[in-house]
């Protein structure tokens, strides 16, 4: 009798795995999806990508984009919650573009690439980019990586104004942040461009940057923690 019990839960508790790896192979499956449309040719970056670890950057570029399905679930939440976002504005405002293309160049061999969320037209007919983020924790003000992301859609798009906007994955709470186009941003932006640049075309590792700002939880959960082997993680 109790060896029939422990059969059945065993035999459940393989279909409970087995209803988890179907899951996990799906997301993979579609991020390879994805990935093919993206090419990864060095000279041109992503503004999503560049305020983070410049080592891992790398990392994409020489040895090719890897995730988990951890990351993939992750990033997915993120993609419905965009889209939630934008069908929520379209109702409130005029919403002129999502996912528009931009695309801001800074020499002939070097510049960014990447999409706008969502640009938004209020009542008084200014244009605004919003720049969503979805967070366990809404921050107390908007993180560098995101103020970097915002700041190339406003230059490559000369719009004046935009928001970063978090929303709470936990407590469904929203914050903004208004965020106003800034030249000085512009240098930071390229020196980062062009060190990534650089390190790709010689070859070269860059620091460990995350590793070294002490950002050790982003080093727990990137892909490229075996080859980077930055040190010790229990800091
Ligand atoms: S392990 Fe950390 S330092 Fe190394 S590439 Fe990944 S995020 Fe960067």
């Amino acid at each position: 009798m109790e060896a029939a019990r422990n059969l059945a839960v065993s035999n459940s508790e393989n279909q409970e795995q087995r209803v988890e790896n179907l899951l996990k192979k799906g997301l993979i499956s579609l991020w390879k999806k994805e990935a093919q449309l993206h090419t990864r040719d060095s000279g041109t970056y992503y503004p999503s990508y560049l305020g983070y670890c410049l080592r891992k950057q790398y990392y994409i570029y020489v040895v090719g984009e890897r995730a988990t399905p951890e990351n993939l679930a992750v990033l997915m939440t993120g993609q419905g919650v965009h889209e939630i976002v934008a069908r929520a504005f379209s109702e409130s405002s005029t919403v002129e573009s999502i996912e528009e293309k931009i695309t801001l160049s800074f020499t002939d061999k070097i510049k960014l690439s990447g999409r706008v969320d969502i640009i938004i037209v209020d009542i008084d007919n200014k244009r605004y980019v919003i720049e969503v983020k979805s967070a366990s924790r809404i921050p107390d003000r908007p993180y560098e990586s995101h103020l970097l992301q915002l700041e190339i859609y406003l230059h490559s798009l000369n719009i004046n104004d935009g928001f970063v906007l978090y929303w709470n994955k936990r407590s469904g709470e929203v914050r903004a942040f208004a965020v106003g186009k800034n030249n000085e941003w512009l240098s930071k932006i390229y020196e980062r461009a062009a060190m990534l640049d650089y390190h790709i075309c010689m070859a070269q590792l860059p620091p460990a940057e995350s590793y070294l700002n002490g950002k050790v939880w982003e080093c727990r959960r990137c892909p490229y923690l075996q080859e980077c082997n930055p040190g010790p993680l229990d800091i």
